[in-house]
């Protein structure tokens, strides 16, 4: 058995120490790791472009500072009455 080594970095918003969400019914299989700061959550077996921060799609990425400016979407429409 290959020992899995945990994640230093969120691969979106690269916050450090991301944690194990949950591992496989089926024992070492896989694993789900979940960022507490975007709520991005991946999976080990994953391909690197998802799990790796530095191959990430950079028009995904952003930083945790930025949050509070998202909007809210979908857009909450005006009331009618
Ligand atoms: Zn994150």
């Amino acid at each position: 058995m290959t020992k899995i080594k945990q994640p230093e970095m969120c691969p979106r918003c690269e916050s450090l120490k991301p944690e194990t969400l949950c591992h496989s019914p089926v024992k070492n299989a896989w694993i789900i790791y979940h960022c507490p700061v975007c709520f991005f959550t991946w999976r080990n077996t994953e391909p690197d472009f998802i799990t790796d921060p530095a191959q990430y799609n950079p028009h995904f990425k952003f930083k945790p500072e930025s949050i509070d400016t998202f909007d809210i979407m979908p857009a909450i429409p005006e009331l009618k009455r």
